[in-house]
């Protein structure tokens, strides 16, 4: 009977040394196939670990240079954030400070308000945040890093001054207003009030009140003020009006009425020539005619009158 690759043996003997027998076994001749065929796969398994152990390593270290350049770019990404919240924390320093130095200067446009006010008599408007304590601006003393808490603190303060200097800023605007219209009233109410010299000339040869008449020397009463003055001198309204009268008698000479505000009016007696006509409007300091002798004279000179409601006035305290 024929053997198949089955039945056919190997014979494996060992030589120990010359004093010892020799051993020998037998075995079927499909074992070598067998033991080289797992070698095989061995060391196919061996090459498939290393190739796979290779390639985690590969991967391990592109993720280890991946998770190294993610870690760079959140410790940039801080550091640029810490930087960031440190210029933010400077800028509200700086914005105290800046709104200290507005505050100041708030303060001192309300001292020089309250002096315009006072020169008015203006009625003070009272800011809801006057009084207000204010940041010390003053700097120095030993540096030690600010905390957060610092930081929300001034900004807070920052705030509560800004809203404070709001209110104060609209309380000035509404006083600095109010003033404004009490200077315009004065300056409305100087205009028609008269307050300056008809003439250059301020030599007055008779006052208001009794005096000898020049012409019959007996007491009289004298109601205006007689201001010596070269010939064809200029007569100028002391305040802004409406002409009321130009007319000439034996008495008066050549005269001027003129009606200012507040029952006030103006005269101007013995001119040589009248230059404005009734109903006219005169404005302060306006020419409106020339020195004479008109009338009851006794030398060139303008008769300067004022009248209040009717009645003559010492001229004295609407003269500057
Ligand atoms: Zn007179």
């Amino acid at each position: 009977m024929k053997l198949g690759w089955g039945s056919k043996k190997f014979t494996l003997v060992i030589i120990p040394d010359a004093n010892r027998s020799v051993r020998q076994f037998e075995m079927l001749n499909s074992i070598p196939y067998i033991a080289a065929t797992a070698v095989f796969v061995l060391i196919l398994v061996t090459l498939v670990l290393f190739f796979f152990q290779g390639r985690t390593a590969v991967i391990a270290d592109q993720l280890k240079v991946k998770i190294d350049s993610q870690e760079l770019v959140y410790t940039h990404t801080v550091e640029d954030k810490n930087e960031t919240i440190e210029q933010l924390q400077n800028e509200v320093i700086k914005l105290s400070q800046q709104t200290s130095e507005m505050k100041a200067r708030i303060d001192d446009i309300r001292k020089m308000e309250d002096e315009v006010r006072s020169i008015t008599g203006s009625t003070k408007i009272v800011a809801a945040a006057e009084g207000t304590n204010t940041l010390d601006s003053a700097m120095g003393g030993i540096s030690h890093p600010a905390t957060n808490n610092d930081v929300n603190e001034l900004l807070s303060q920052t705030k509560t001054q800004l809203s404070d200097m709001d209110l104060e800023l609209a309380a000035l605007q509404q006083s600095i207003t109010d003033t404004k219209h009490k200077a315009l009233a004065i300056k409305e109410q100087l205009r028609v009030t008269p307050n300056i010299w008809p003439v250059d000339s301020h030599r007055i040869t008779s006052g208001f009140g009794l005096r000898q008449d020049p012409f019959t020397r007996r007491p009289s009463f004298h109601s205006g003020y007689d201001i010596s003055a070269p010939a064809n001198s200029e007569v100028s309204v002391t305040a802004d009006g409406i002409v009321r009268i130009t007319g000439s008698d034996s008495e008066r000479g050549n005269h001027i009425v003129v009606d200012h505000s507040n029952g006030l009016q103006t005269m101007y007696m013995h001119l040589n020539k009248i230059l404005v006509q009734k109903n006219d409007s005169v404005q302060k300091g306006q020419l409106i005619g020339l020195v004479g002798s008109t009338g009851r004279s006794t030398g060139y000179h303008l008769h300067y009158e004022v009248l209040q409601n009717g009645v003559s006035v010492d001229p004295l305290p609407y003269l500057k």
